[in-house]
């Protein structure tokens, strides 16, 4: 049976895609890239031939046009082969980012900036959390002042994916600062920061997966900006984020569902070789009824994931509302890293002891995935989202 929710053209992106993957993305390269700490080159060109870097920017500035749909195939198909979640991140945070200035950013920024990211040779990330503030945006201590032709930004940003991917490449973060400090989250703006601007101070953090990809934070001492870097209008931050978050949410999702079905393959092929008591584990119910719900929840998961990614495409085109398509995406992010985290679980729990050692692939994916837990926006947060929704009675209604 097909996937009802993938036109024919999808269906065969996926299908090259998965093939392609497989031979560029090994598990030879995954191990390689979790020793270096970083993504290998050849992964890197790989992606590039691909047009998987910023995909969803329009061609005009060199992306290959994908509407978000065929951004979560991409994501979870990079689930399937690489359990360490690296690349997952290295393709979502741009795209979803870049997406943004896309959108919303200047045409002198989108020209300057977009064909190097949509050919991998800029990284684009985002920037909002800081030490003492995250979920809260309103009272970050970041600010953005305007001065003559640009803006003076001062503050610290922290827990940052892509840092070293951002200084390497001359790239930069989609940065929210606050401009207007009485006025919370109502007063923030907006705007692209190269993280190799004067004034900039770098840290790295170590983190328990992803090892691939970096994560630290930056100090930002009086850095100015130009005119240009603007993200849609000033004070309006806070409202055009979403759209950014909302974008890797779904990613996320997709991610979640490829990184929990590769594991619960392996599960059940592990469980059809393995004999305890005389038959094989596949035989005994204890490990059949578990199976059965963690699999019926992936594909529960898998069809929203791409029914939100689904509702957010109908949103650009005037079929859907603001309010529904966040709702929508929350509860495919609200669920997406918990079920995907339980059901990873699982499936190194029946691999026996294997499943603790460093070699297993489970135990790379359930580290993998924990982070989703927290980044793009919280399991709380998506609850409140959802909340929100049905309380206020914009809730989606297309069921
Ligand atoms: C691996 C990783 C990569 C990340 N990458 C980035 C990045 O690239 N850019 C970026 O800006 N951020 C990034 N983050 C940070 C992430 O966005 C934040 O962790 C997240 O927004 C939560 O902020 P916090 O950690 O400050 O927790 P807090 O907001 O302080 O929350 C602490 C806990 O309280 C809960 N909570 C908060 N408010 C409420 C409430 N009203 N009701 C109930 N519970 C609540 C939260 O859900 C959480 O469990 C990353 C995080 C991780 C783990």
């Amino acid at each position: 049976m097909e996937d009802w929710f993938f036109t024919e053209e999808q269906r065969m992106f996926r299908e090259s895609l998965r093939e392609y993957l497989q031979n560029h993305i090994t598990p030879e390269k995954v191990v390689e890239m979790e020793e270096k700490r970083e993504i290998p080159r050849s992964i890197h060109d790989a992606m590039a031939d691909f047009e998987l870097f910023c995909p969803l920017v329009s061609e005009e500035y060199g992306g290959a046009g994908f509407d978000l749909v065929t951004a979560g195939i991409v994501g979870e198909e990079l689930a399937r082969v690489d359990p360490t979640g690296s690349t997952c991140v290295y393709y979502l945070v741009p795209a979803s980012w870049s997406r943004m200035i896309y959108l919303y950013g200047t045409e002198e920024a989108k020209q300057e900036l977009l064909p190097k990211m949509t050919k991998g040779r800029m990284f684009c990330g985002i920037a909002s959390t800081e030490a003492d503030t995250g979920s809260d945006l309103g009272n970050m201590i970041t600010t953005i002042k305007p001065i003559r032709n640009g803006y003076v930004v001062n503050g610290a940003k922290n827990y940052i994916s892509g840092i070293r991917e951002a200084r390497n490449t001359d790239g930069g973060h989609v940065t929210l600062a606050r401009q207007d400090l009485a006025a919370g989250v109502r007063g923030c703006t907006l705007f692209f920061l190269p993280l190799n601007s004067k004034g900039i101070e770098i840290s790295l953090d170590r983190e328990m997966g992803r090892e691939g990809m970096s994560t630290g934070g930056f100090h930002i001492d009086n850095v100015e900006i130009p005119e240009r870097y603007l993200i849609g209008e000033e004070k309006r931050g806070f409202y055009i984020i979403h759209e950014g978050y909302e974008a890797a949410r779904g990613i996320i999702a997709c991610v979640c569902a490829g990184a929990a079905l590769k594991a619960l393959e392996n599960a059940v092929a592990y469980m059809k070789e393995r004999k305890a008591f005389g038959q094989p584990l596949a035989r005994y119910q204890g490990m059949q009824f578990p199976l059965a719900e963690h699999w019926s929840r992936m594909m529960m998961l898998r069809d929203w994931a791409y029914k939100a990614l689904r509702i957010m495409d109908q949103e650009k085109q005037g079929k859907a509302s603001r309010m529904e398509s966040s709702q929508a995406i929350a509860m495919a992010k609200l669920w997406g890293p918990l079920w995907a985290f339980d059901a990873i679980n699982f499936a190194m729990q029946v691999q026996g002891a294997y499943g603790y050692s460093l070699e297993c692939t489970e135990q790379k994916a359930l580290r993998a995935i924990r982070s989703f837990g927290w980044a793009e926006g919280t399991s709380e947060v998506m609850r409140l989202i959802i909340a929100r929704e049905v309380l206020g009675g914009t809730s989606w209604k297309g069921y």
